[in-house]
Formats: structure tokens, sequence, C-alpha cells
């Protein structure tokens, strides 16, 4: 068992929070524990969720305050929600520092990036091509509206069981300069980046596309919170085998037994 944490989504006036279903709907289906995050002011509260989560899910929503990559909000940028903005960005750095596994959709992954260092367009119109692929899309949540090409040998690709796959969109913004700590696995015909991956040793995932829509009619997509909740199942386990080695250590060896 192993307790995924999911970000929920706010207002813009920070009086209402809350999450679609589809998202601990998901977590549920794949045997993990859902818990919903409420954006907690950073302090004690917030830093007590971290002992406890096994693995940390960032939701969807608006777009990210361009403070925290050093911009002005250009006309194009939408509502802010600054208490989930500092929430996410904070909780995200300390998931990172201590190796929790982090999956992040959407917004979700362009916060993972802004978090370690990297950023964002404020908005599509401004990547400096003319985008050739419409990621606001008019159709169902549900339904898959564009392609994206996955490299191949990656987590991405292995999870999604294919190197082309057609995903849902609903963004405006995308990613940029990417963190070191973050590499690009899957990108749209236009070569707007759809997936990232870490570099580094931990489960770290991003996808511009929203999972947690389509897997009602695409189990494949369920692969992604499987893959999520297989990691903070062994992060669980071998946060045990830690704690048994070292109740073993400070034993005499006769006691061990
Ligand atoms: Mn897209």
């Amino acid at each position: 068992m192993a307790l995924i944490g999911i970000t929920c989504e706010s207002d813009h006036t920070g009086s209402t929070t809350w999450l679609h279903d589809s998202y601990y709907r998901a977590v549920e289906k794949v045997g993990g524990t859902p818990i919903l995050l409420p954006p907690l002011y950073p302090g004690p509260a917030m830093e007590r969720l971290l002992p406890v989560l096994d693995g940390l899910l960032l939701s969807g929503g608006g777009d990210v305050d361009p403070c925290y990559f050093g911009e002005e909000p250009l006309p194009n940028t939408g509502l802010i929600t600054p208490d989930r903005d500092l929430f996410e960005i904070t909780l995200t750095r300390r998931a990172l520092a201590k190796g929790i596994p982090i999956f992040g959709i959407c917004r979700g992954m362009q916060v993972l990036n802004i978090a370690a260092g990297g950023d964002i367009y404020q908005d599509l119109a401004l990547s400096g091509e003319v985008s050739r692929v419409k990621h606001c899309q008019s159709a169902p949540r549900w339904h898959p509206t564009h392609e994206i090409i996955i490299r191949s040998e990656s987590l991405t690709a292995d999870i999604l069981e294919s190197r082309q796959i057609r995903v849902n969109s609903f963004h405006h913004q995308i990613l940029r300069k990417l963190t070191p700590g973050l590499k690009a696995t899957a990108w749209a015909r236009d070569g707007v980046i759809e997936a990232v991956e870490g570099t580094g040793q931990g489960f770290v995932l991003g996808v511009q596309f929203h999972p947690e829509s389509m897997c009602c009619r695409q189990p494949v997509f369920l692969n992604l919170f499987e893959a999520l909740n297989r990691a903070a199942v062994q992060r669980r386990l071998s946060d045990v085998d830690e704690t048994v080695a070292k109740i073993i250590q400070g034993k005499p060896a006769a006691q061990v037994e």
C-alpha cells in the first residue's frame, strides 16, 4: 500500500479548493491510496506531510505565476492562484530533495520544471514558431486529438507501450528551458514537449496531456498511475528495509535472530 498525495485546484480568489474525481479514481484503480492535499502554507503542517507521502501527483489547472521564473505577466497569462503556486512549488522542491516519486500532469509538469529551475512559455504563441497543432482542443476530455512522438528507450515509451500515441490537449502554456534534472521524452508534431522524465535515480515523470481523463476509455493511460504507484510502493518498502536494518544494527547479534 502506498499513500499518494494529490494537489488540488484552487480558484483565483483563493476561497475554494477542489479536485476532479478522475485523478483520485485513477490512483484508487491502480491500488494506491489517494489523499487530497489542500494548498497549505509552507510550515510545520506541510513539513509533516513529507514523511507520510509515498508519492506525489501534481494535478492540472491554471497558469503558474511567471514571477517564479523571473518574468512579468504577459497579456495572455491566465488566472493565477498564489497559494497553490507557493504550496506546489515548495512541496515539489522538498519532494525532489527527498526522492519522493512524482508524477506531474499538465500544469503539474510545468510546476515540476519551474520548481527545479526551468521555465515555460507563458503562451504557445510566444514560442517563436507558428504552431501547427491545436493544443486547446474543442472535443470531449476523453478524446485524444493530437499525436505525440515518444523517445525510444524511455520510461515514457515503456509505460505507454508505444512510440507514437494520440493524446488529449488542454494547454496554452508549454515548457521552454528544461532544468538539467529533466529530459524531454515526447513531443507533439510541432515540437511542443509533451512528456519529461527525471535524469536522476528517483521516479520523476511529467506529461502535458491529461491521462486521468482518457484512461476510462483507453486503459493504457492508467499505466502512468500504475508506474507512480509502483515507485511509491517500492519507496515505502525500502524505507521499511532501512528502518529494519537500523534496528538490527542497533541490537546485539543474539537478539536479531
Ligand atoms: Mn498538447
